[in-house]
């Protein structure tokens, strides 16, 4: 009973969308909006540890964070200064890092030495998950990452007019316009053929007319 349970608890866990080739851009990509407002992955603290398990970046035995509500409260205002910081930088503007810096406070890690279970030693990375910040903090460090290494013209908005999806084009021609070719550059490509499909028509209306 309790294994069909946790299946089933599996089995309805909520997927992140995870086609930005970068996490932080990903993590924008957890708000959009709809017809009847913003719709936004992160509802409870729960939200914010699947998104961070499925984007690979979750503190391992972490489960649990106090108060309640600060994790999901601190995911969104992380997401609020990163898609403000950018834009600004796609707009060719110079924005003041400090908000991400003081996120970027929480990012610390020290080496450890460890026994593995075949019985060789590793040296493992340990870091801090006891604030929502220190949870939060990997993805602090994959956007600094970005905003310090990246060639911001391969970081874009999805070609598609109603997407929102950002994206780190990785392609080597660095031509990717979607933020997914099977959704969004799929619907574009229908839309283009059925407005060269009229185009013809009324060319051929046109023709038949001028006979
Ligand atoms: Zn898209």
């Amino acid at each position: 009973m309790l294994e069909l349970m946790s299946k089933n608890s599996r089995a309805v866990e909520k997927r992140g969308v995870f086609l930005a080739s970068n996490s932080a851009l990903d993590f924008l990509n957890t708000e959009w909006p709809t017809p009847h407002g913003k719709e936004d992955f992160f509802e409870t603290d729960e939200d914010v540890f699947i998104w961070l398990r499925q984007a690979g970046l979750a503190a391992e035995g972490v489960e649990e964070v106090r108060p309640t509500g600060a994790l999901f409260k601190a995911a969104r205002a992380l997401r609020a200064v990163l898609r403000s910081l950018v834009q600004s930088r796609k707009a060719g503007k110079t924005p003041d890092f400090s908000e991400l810096n003081a996120f970027l406070v929480a990012a610390q890690s020290h080496p450890q030495l460890v026994w593995t279970r075949s019985k060789s030693v590793a040296l493992e990375t340990v870091r801090a998950a006891d604030t929502a910040e220190e949870i939060l903090a990997p993805v602090a460090l994959i956007a600094a990452e970005l905003f310090s290494t990246a060639d911001f013209r391969r970081v874009r908005r999805c070609g598609e007019q109603t997407c929102v999806h950002w994206f780190l084009d990785t392609t080597r021609p660095g031509r990717r316009r979607w933020c997914s070719m099977a959704t969004c550059g799929n619907r574009l490509k229908v839309k283009s053929y059925r407005q060269r499909l009229k185009k013809s028509r009324n060319h051929r209306s046109r023709k038949n007319r001028g006979n």
